[in-house]
């Protein structure tokens, strides 16, 4: 599971949000043909992310965003002055 934000639904909803998660497409499944399709590989091609970490990732439509800039995303906000982590996250 690729840690991006905290955020674990489990955790914060109790039972009720267990397993509430998105695999992401690290390749684009609109660019691959049939046969690339068939071989992606779910430990290589997918990762598990939270809803909130998709959508950032697809939020523009020119651009996927890759992990790492979501993720340096996130640290780089974490540090501005007035940030305050959400409750429940480290
Ligand atoms: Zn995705
Ligand atoms: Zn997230």
């Amino acid at each position: 599971m690729v840690e991006l934000c905290s955020m674990d639904f489990h955790k914060r909803y109790g039972p009720h949000g267990e397993d509430f998660i998105e695999v992401h497409h690290l390749t684009p499944l609109s660019t691959l043909d049939p046969a690339a399709l068939k071989r992606t590989a779910p430990k290589t091609d997918m990762v598990v992310v939270c809803l909130n970490c998709h959508r950032m990732i697809h939020r523009r439509l020119d651009k996927i965003l890759t992990l790492e800039e979501v993720n340096t995303m996130i640290r780089n906000q974490a540090k501005s002055p007035g940030f305050e982590p959400p409750v429940g996250q480290r």
